[in-house]
């Protein structure tokens, strides 16, 4: 049957988490790591199947060209007798029904070469390996070791190059790691679904940076790898996720988009920065960047600078870690954009669910309560050295704050601290400029840190409250699990008290304080955050405008009276219930009406 004969295919809707709003329509594009080897697998479109099979047969010429050179390498080496495996080895790819296999598994189950390497060799090696005899039996490691040859000659591709040009795809995947996310091509992806993750995981953090729809949760993964060839529409304002939508949806939906782009063309009409109250109260603005090639917005007169640089992401999609040199390559280049603006550079925060594929970490049983964030600093000095060196060599090109992540006691603190003085010591014994003064600041997002705050002040030179970790912990709920996403609340009365109590120590003494999680960007947050004493936002480049808008059109006073009646509700739906409705009153105020699922 030829795709034009193919039956439409009955339209399917499932539900998510939505953690990245906007709508999103395109092809599927799947992408899973393979089981048998560690290779990317995708579905491909039908377009792409024969410029895959003409991919896998230049692999397998390039393999038989490698078996020729290594077994002569090897004659020379171990004599003609023992280099015979390698003859082995080429007669298995030399014969047909091992490519015919691969070709019909690219054709059939329209996925890419490297999967369907892996599921022909898992196959055939498990058969042999189930054989009586010996000698049969080995034949299943010779098999794997002929399919690793094929795959490596494979290399490496770039997901989008499967897809149709031109067009923007709809990314499926079981778990999205910021390492890919990193690596995604932000032009051709019209939404992101995943299978786990909640609204704070990192991929959920980076579709929002990017400005994607995105729903998470969406347990559905291994029917959706086998739909070659689906259009999907994604609702990140309500985590709909529509499979083969029928024509008379698509257009609904094509409306739908359409709305949301004309509020974000209305919230852009007017000014947002610099960021001030409508009574003119100061409100820095500052934004969060993840990438190194991010580059600093232009025409954005009046932010801040960067409250936020997350630099594990320097660590990541690289072979070993990177040496100073390398680091303050990137971090000057960095304060090169930010101009005058300062920079908030926070230390490596990997662990937890941001791995780093070259540094593994024995299994911990909790993650999220072991070894991740400054815990690693702390006990591997080599690391934390490298990298504190080389923030304080980048101060002398710009405006440097160093920021802790994951700290739970002042006695941290103190030892990062003592490590800074030593290091600027030497730098300044050797003659390295450095700026006069770097400040060292501390984020709370550890109960403990948040409850000791007043201790904590007194070590740390400023703190930013880390939202997205604090709620982890607080409501004792993983930020990636979407089985218990329902508990991560932002807008939780006690989430808000410990936050209240944070802001308020802070500015008690006169010490910065500022919010860098995901409450920053949210709309909903803003009223009661103001009205706590929040004066620094530091958030996704892609919420400066809302937020912005709001604060301009709110007073001090009207903020502070919302803080204190939200903080007298009993449950998370009373807060959302009164600050969303005084959030869309005052947007209504300035000419922008949104409904509800806008907000979020
Ligand atoms: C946070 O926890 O709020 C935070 C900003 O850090 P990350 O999201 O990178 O853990
Ligand atoms: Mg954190």
């Amino acid at each position: 049957m030829t795709e034009a004969e193919t039956p439409r295919r009955t339209e399917t809707v499932t539900n998510g988490i939505p953690v990245s709003t906007g709508v999103g329509i395109g092809p599927l594009f799947v992408f899973a790591e393979s089981f048998a080897f560690d290779a990317p697998a995708y579905c491909l479109m039908p377009e792409a199947i024969a410029p895959e099979v003409d991919r896998l047969k230049r692999a397998i010429v390039a393999a038989k060209d490698d078996l020729d050179h290594l077994r002569a390498e090897a004659a020379l080496k171990v004599g003609e007798q023992d280099a015979r495996i390698f003859l082995l080895h080429r007669q298995m790819l030399d014969d047909s029904s091992f490519q015919t296999q691969i070709e019909r598994a690219i054709r059939e189950d329209k996925i890419n070469a490297e999967a369907a390497v892996s599921a022909v060799v898992s196959r055939l090696s498990d058969a042999f390996a189930r054989l009586e005899d010996e000698i049969a039996r080995d034949r299943a490691t010779d098999i794997r070791d002929v399919g690793r040859l094929v795959m490596r000659n494979l290399g490496n591709r770039d997901p989008s190059t499967l897809v149709a040009p031109g067009e923007k795809y709809v990314l499926v995947t079981r778990e999205l790691f910021p390492s890919d996310a990193a690596n995604l091509d932000k032009d051709r992806l019209a939404a992101i679904v995943t299978e786990i993750g909640g609204k704070a995981s990192h991929a959920a953090i980076l579709a929002r940076a990017l400005g994607i729809p995105a729903v998470t949760g969406v347990n559905r993964f291994d029917d959706l790898a086998k739909r070659g060839g689906s259009t999907l529409i994604v609702d990140g304002r309500d985590g709909t996720v529509v499979i083969d939508p029928a024509p008379e949806t698509l257009e609904r939906y094509r409306k739908r988009g359409r709305a949301f782009d004309r509020i974000r063309e209305s919230l852009a009409a007017g000014p947002s920065l610099p960021g001030m109250t409508r009574d003119e109260v100061p409100v820095e603005l500052l934004i969060n960047v993840e990438n190194p090639g991010d580059v600093l917005p232009d025409r954005l007169d009046g932010l801040a600078g960067v409250g936020l640089y997350r630099t594990e992401f320097i660590y990541m999609n690289r072979p070993f870690f990177p040496s100073e040199d390398e680091q303050l390559a990137v971090y000057q280049q960095v304060l090169k954009r930010a101009g005058t603006r300062e920079v908030v550079f926070r230390t490596i925060d990997v662990g937890g669910d941001k791995p780093l594929p070259y540094f593994r970490v024995d299994r911990e049983d909790n993650p999220a309560l072991g070894w991740r964030g400054f815990r690693i600093s702390d006990q591997w000095p080599d690391l934390f050295i490298a990298q504190m060196r080389a923030l304080l060599r980048a101060s002398a090109y710009g405006n440097v704050k160093i920021m802790l992540p994951m700290v739970s006691t002042v006695e941290e603190v103190r030892r990062a601290q003592a490590i800074v003085q030593d290091l600027k010591s030497d730098l300044k014994r050797r003659g390295t400029p450095i700026a006069p003064k770097v400040q060292v600041g501390v984020m709370v997002e550890v109960p403990a840190a948040a409850i000791a705050i007043e201790s904590l002040l007194r070590e740390a030179d400023f703190v930013s409250i880390g939202s997205n970790d604090l709620i982890q912990y607080l409501m004792a709920v993983d930020r990636n699990n979407a089985r218990v996403a329902a508990l991560y609340q932002e807008l939780n009365p006690s989430v808000l008290k410990v936050i209240a109590n944070v802001i308020r120590a802070a500015n008690r003494v006169g010490k910065e304080v500022s919010l860098c999680g995901e409450m920053a960007g949210n709309f909903y947050c803003t009223l009661v955050l103001l009205g706590l004493g929040l004066r620094r936002f530091s958030m996704a480049r892609h919420y400066l405008t809302g937020v912005g808008r709001l604060l301009r059109a709110v007073s001090i006073d009207e903020a502070e009276a919302a803080a204190r009646r939200a903080l007298n509700f009993f449950t998370t739906g009373e807060v959302k219930a009164f600050l969303g409705a005084r959030t869309r009153d005052i947007f209504s105020s300035i000419g922008v009406a949104l409904d509800e699922s806008d907000l979020e």
